[in-house]
């Protein structure tokens, strides 16, 4: 076919499921590509253009995607192999178009050198991290599809290397973005290069087998289409032979000739409604003998790229299992098309593939709060778009670290020898400042020296992971440790002087043993150089000397009773270390002063919370929020209605309250330890923590914190939001 051949079936293909696509601007970018290509040809001698015309081919047969993805498919190459740049694209198409086929040339940048699993996975998040619109990946993994259908034209050692990289990288993006029907194609192609002989002892062998069973095959589609029409079952039945990847795979994992392979047939039923989904499978286990332990219902408990279906294997009369997959159209369309059809169902009901209909795709990958929160989006929110940066060593190994991630970070990850010994660090090649914040596909280099002064303490601020954090104190604990006495000392005098007790009289004979044995620290030294390096605030420390304190402030009392007249004593006393005043609560009752007041249990409030009050027979009044449901006033008693009033908060906040928390998450390990920590870097003192396990494998964790206020409480809730794994954080009332 000519090029112009291939962009009018291109065009008949995208006016068959949307006719409002934008052509002129479609037409505009074909012939763009045509005169940004003219001189490049393809290894078979075709003009270049037909690459991105077959590519957009793809993505408007398989995927139906919308004007701009075609556009960004015929101009994919344009930006990586031609003068065209980015402004370019962008003012002759539009900055959507130009982001884009920009985010496909980054991917096409990124390099493989690597074969270790781990770091295929690494891989893997990467390019989905770097792909900000899922269309991105969607064209990438199109252009890898047309490339892999015309890789004989390559060179043996080329093909052997993008087959690899296709079987590890894209076909299981393929998989994880649900595009079923992609996946098979780029596993099948991948393993034709990668084990020629394989391939071709299977494809021989299941053509013969084809011929060998056709008779059977008809046989059994007969016999299921004739009792699905008596049962008055509208359905669509194909049956196929397994496709080859899959074969190879259960022959080679499980050592198995062919004539062993279990699944070599599969028949698919497609039907209008879960209900016959169900109505079906009773009719296909009456007509056949169901294999035990096959049957597996992904309707109810759909994988988590979203792909459902009823499958179950079976066995006819002679004895030759096959393979049963019931489903629905939808259910079919995601399947086959995965991520795309998703879109197509939850935007439009029929899918009439409108312009910017998208905004369903772009908001999973832009706001990780989108109103279809679904399990699988959580899936793909968890899986692909975690808080995590992925950036290379000089070796080419996937590094994965926390969104934010500095040069640091990086150089802790790799050994604290080399965070220890930094004196520079390379991004892309260029000197970048410490606190220069890690882009996904960076390659980072750490320039050592064995001179190094070591690390400043600056960097404990600058680092983003705990991991680095950590070693960096370690390093201060041991390289530094007179100067942290020094430091650590100063620093626990002055927290002592605002309690107004000095550090000598403190840590006099007499009162030493006791506060030593208080804080759990064999002598002064130890503790003054654990507050140095920052292993503990002298705050906490002189938190947990409270009662010595007291003593000694009361002691200083007696004695200055002891000489000062009453009457000149003064009337109010500094407390030493302030005492929680009970009184109002920092609450204002209207109309009333003095009055008790308590926090209902139900529901908790904290300053900056909507409330009300309601006098209690006896116990004062008592405080709720105003979304409390049983402060609701459909539910208040009309013979009470009188006791319920206005209450607000005092101007000035004190104290600190106490609320719940309930985070929904999945259990993980250590996930009571990060909550933990984000407790403690928030400064939120925890009264109780309840946590238990589901079997379907949530934790459900209740708190009991003490916060000063909203802003306060805010922050603890959207930091436990952060932590990987949580789903949610509410706070009970009722
Ligand atoms: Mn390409």
């Amino acid at each position: 076919m000519t090029p112009n051949e291939m962009y009018d079936r291109l065009e008949q293909t995208i006016r068959s499921y949307n006719p409002s696509a934008n052509f002129a601007q479609i037409r505009a970018a074909f012939d763009y590509a045509c005169s940004a290509h003219k001189d490049q040809r393809r290894k078979d001698g075709s003009p270049y253009v037909t690459h991105p015309l077959a590519v957009a081919q793809i993505l408007a047969e398989e995927l139906h995607l919308d004007s701009e993805s075609i556009e960004a498919a015929l101009l994919h190459d344009t930006i990586e192999d031609t003068a065209v740049t980015h402004e370019d694209v962008a003012r002759l198409f539009s900055p959507t178009v130009a982001d884009l086929v920009e985010g496909v040339s980054k991917l096409t940048r990124v390099k493989f050198t690597t074969k270790e699993e781990e770091q295929m996975e690494n891989l893997r998040k990467m390019l989905l991290a770097m792909s900000k619109d899922i269309r991105v990946i969607l064209i990438k993994i199109a252009d890898r599809l047309h490339n892999m259908r015309t890789m004989e034209y390559q060179t043996p050692a080329k093909q052997k290397q993008k087959s690899f990289e296709t079987m590890e990288i894209y076909a299981p993006l393929a998989h994880r973005l649900g595009m079923q029907k992609m996946k098979w194609e780029l596993e099948d192609l991948s393993l034709k290069y990668l084990d020629p002989i394989g391939w071709r002892e299977i494809t021989e062998a299941l053509d013969e087998k084809a011929a060998e069973y056709d008779g059977f095959m008809a046989t059994i589609h007969r016999q299921i289409t004739e009792r699905l029409n008596e049962a008055g079952i509208k359905a669509r039945v194909s049956g196929r032979m397994k496709h080859p990847y899959s074969i190879y795979r259960k022959m080679y994992a499980q050592n198995k000739d062919l004539d062993d392979v279990f699944d070599l047939f599969a028949f698919r039923v497609i039907v209008d409604t879960v209900f016959d989904c169900y109505n079906v499978l009773g009719i296909v286990h009456d007509l056949y003998k169901p294999i035990l332990g096959r049957f597996k219902d992904y309707i109810g408990t759909p994988k988590p790229n979203m792909y459902q279906s009823l499958h179950t294997t079976v066995m006819g009369d002679n004895a030759i299992p096959f393979e049963v997959q019931i489903r629905t159209q939808e259910m079919h369309e995601i399947a086959e098309y995965g991520i795309a059809a998703h879109w197509k169902y939850k935007q439009n009901g029929q899918g009439s593939g409108d312009e910017g209909s998208y905004e369903w795709v772009r908001r999973l990958l832009e706001n990780q709060e989108g109103a279809d929160a679904e399990d699988f989006i959580h899936s793909l929110k968890v899986d692909m778009f975690a808080d995590e940066v992925f950036v290379f060593t000089p070796q080419g190994d996937v590094i994965n670290l926390p969104a934010g991630a500095t040069p640091i970070d990086f150089a802790y990850t790799i050994h604290s020898a080399v965070g220890n010994h930094m004196v520079a660090a390379k991004v892309n090649g260029r000197i970048v400042q410490y606190d220069y914040r890690l882009q996904n596909g960076d390659f980072v280099e750490v320039i050592t020296s064995q001179s190094a002064h070591g690390p400043s303490r600056d960097w404990i601020k600058i680092a983003r992971s705990s991991n680095a954090r950590s070693k960096i104190r370690q390093w201060f604990k041991r390289e530094k440790r007179d100067e942290n006495i020094v430091n650590g000392r100063a620093s626990f005098e002055a927290e002592l002087k605002r309690c107004g007790v000095s550090l000598k009289e403190l840590t006099n004979e007499e009162n030493l043993p006791a506060v030593l044995k208080r804080l759990a620290y064999n002598n002064l030294d130890d503790m003054y150089a654990a507050i140095g390096y920052g292993g503990v605030t002298s705050l906490k420390l002189v938190g947990r000397l409270r009662e010595e304190i007291q003593r000694i402030i009361q002691q200083h009392q007696a004695e200055r009773q002891a000489v000062v007249p009453v009457k000149d004593q003064p009337e109010i006393m500094r407390p030493a270390v302030p005492k929680r005043s009970k009184g109002e609560h920092g609450i204002v009752v209207e109309g009333l002063s003095n009055c008790l007041v308590k926090f209902s249990k139900c529901c908790t409030p904290v300053p900056g919370d909507d409330i009300v009050g309601f006098i209690t027979r006896g116990y004062g009044v008592s405080v709720h929020r105003s979304d409390c449901p049983n402060a609701d006033p459909a539910r208040r008693s009309p013979l009470e209605a009188g006791r319920w009033i206005k209450v607000s908060w005092a101007d000035k906040i004190t104290e600190t309250y106490r609320t719940t928390l309930q985070v929904v998450a999945k259990d993980r390990i250590n996930l009571i330890v990060d909550i933990s920590t984000v407790l403690s870097s928030t400064k939120t003192h925890v009264s109780s923590l309840n946590a238990r396990s589901t079997p379907d494998g949530f934790a459900l964790i209740s708190l009991d914190v003490d916060v000063a206020g909203g802003d306060q409480l805010q922050t603890v809730i959207r930091r436990i939001e952060q932590i990987s794994g949580v789903m949610h954080v509410t706070r009970p009332a009722g």
